[in-house]
């Protein structure tokens, strides 16, 4: 009866993973995907606000004083 095992899409880079016990990555196809994708995440909550950047801009127009 469990002689197909569900298979899923790795989130990063597509590819057909079956859904196994064994497989300690899953969703993930392989150690490198899962690190790959948590890298992304951890981009993303470290992103900050780009209101330095503007200050940052201001300072480099100056001269019109
Ligand atoms: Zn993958």
């Amino acid at each position: 009866m469990a002689k197909e095992f569900r298979q899923v899409a790795c989130p990063t880079c597509g590819k057909p993973v079956a859904w196994r016990p064994e497989n300690a990555f899953r969703p993930f196809c392989s150690e490198r995907c899962k690190l790959i994708d948590l890298g992304a995440w951890a981009e993303e909550r470290y992103k900050v606000p780009s209101e330095h950047d503007e200050m940052e801009q201001d300072q480099a127009g100056t001269g019109r004083d």
